[in-house]
């Protein structure tokens, strides 16, 4: 038995910020016979993740692709990988049936094969909705949790800084923080997400960047005490601006770069000599090396959740035919939360 798969692919590499028509979907048959021991499955995707680093993997070249694995180029043509939720529909590998739900490394497709060593496990949703398993219980918030407590090591009361904060990672780095004890200002590009960081999600202060023409003196008047963390989602001037302000000691998460993926020219030049005199740690990590803290994250993410103390902000677009509207949006400032694509009904 076979299926008709639907799967998008990039027409060419993508240079600067994506458009729609930088896309194609592709059909091909997908057979449900899979060759016996061949430890392999087909499963049906239900929600996939929509992530800014996928457009570093979508370029001719990034220094980034050099990381390998979940990080390498990919050809145009090729399928495009992505987290996500899914249902097993054939399976050769003994530790799955078909009816399994999984989450795990799959593609922008309606059916992804997974070979004998994909990188999916068993999912139990623990009460939760599919879709928190593809976002905050899953690598945006891991890469949130591990940011924020193990890279930044935030003592209460200490002054926090977070760009892109109403976005899939930054929200959440925001709302440990207040959990936290600590004084919290984000920033985001729009007057509509401003009052939401405010109003929902309890930030002491926030403002739209794209209205600011002196970020240095923006981030002096939210923090005249200045900053002691920054949780760094966006790179470039906001990056400087935020080490002239931090305070003796402070500690930058190099969480990501969003707004020179899309300007190969822009670069983040924080003054060196802040850096040294007030002995600034700045620290790029990724979520992937922190494994070890998953159980911890979710045990502690998960009583957050069903005691409210943490609100699930997230942004679903339908069907398999949204993705490149989806994943283009991401980098317009589209999205309140974390962007997440269903493919098909559970
Ligand atoms: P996201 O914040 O949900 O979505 C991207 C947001 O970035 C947009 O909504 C937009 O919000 C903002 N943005 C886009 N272009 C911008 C620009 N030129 N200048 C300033 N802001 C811009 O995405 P996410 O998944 O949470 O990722 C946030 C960052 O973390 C990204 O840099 C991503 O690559 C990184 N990341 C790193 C790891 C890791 O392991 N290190 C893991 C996951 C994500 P506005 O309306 O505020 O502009």
């Amino acid at each position: 038995m076979e299926v008709m798969n639907k799967y998008w692919t990039i027409k060419t590499h993508i240079e600067d910020a994506p458009k729609e028509d930088d896309f194609y979907l592709k059909t091909s048959t997908l057979a449900l016979s899979l060759g016996p021991g061949s430890k392999e499955m087909i499963v049906k995707n239900l929600y996939v993740s929509i992530d800014p680093y996928q457009l570093n993997r979508m370029k001719s070249s990034s220094s980034s692709q050099k990381t390998g694995g979940f990080a390498v180029g990919i050809t145009p043509g090729q399928e495009i990988e992505a987290f996500g939720v899914a249902r097993v529909v054939a399976s050769e590998n003994p530790e799955y049936e078909k009816g399994d739900l999984v989450v795990g490394v799959v593609t922008w497709a309606e059916y992804s094969k997974i070979g004998s060593n994909g990188m999916i496990r068993k999912l139990d949703p623990m009460g939760f909705p599919l879709s928190y398993h593809v976002g905050i219980l899953a690598f945006s918030g891991l890469t949130a949790y591990a940011g924020f407590f193990e890279i930044c090591k935030p003592k209460r009361g200490e002054k926090v800084f977070v760009s892109a904060a109403l976005g899939s990672v930054g929200n959440l780095v925001g709302q440990y923080a207040k959990l936290h004890g600590c004084y919290v200002v984000g920033c985001a590009g729009s007057k509509q997400k401003v009052e939401l960081l405010k109003e929902k999600l309890g930030f002491d202060e926030a403002f739209n960047y794209r209205e600011e023409n002196d970020l240095n003196s923006t981030l002096k008047r939210y923090f005249p005490d200045g900053i002691d963390v920054y949780f760094d989602n966006v790179g470039a001037e906001m990056q400087e601006a935020a080490v002239a302000n931090m305070n003796a000691f402070g500690r930058v998460a190099v969480c990501g770069v969003i707004s020179e993926y899309t300007d190969s020219g822009k670069k983040a030049a924080p003054d060196m000599l802040d850096v040294i005199y007030k002995r600034i740690k700045i620290q790029g990590f990724l979520a992937g090396d922190h494994i070890g803290l998953f159980q911890d994250f979710i045990s502690t993410t998960s009583d957050h959740l069903r005691s409210g103390k943490l609100c699930a902000l997230e942004d679903i677009s339908d069907g398999l035919d949204s993705i490149p509207f989806a994943f283009a949006g991401l980098f317009r400032g589209d999205n309140i939360g974390k962007k997440i694509v269903k493919i098909a009904e559970e």
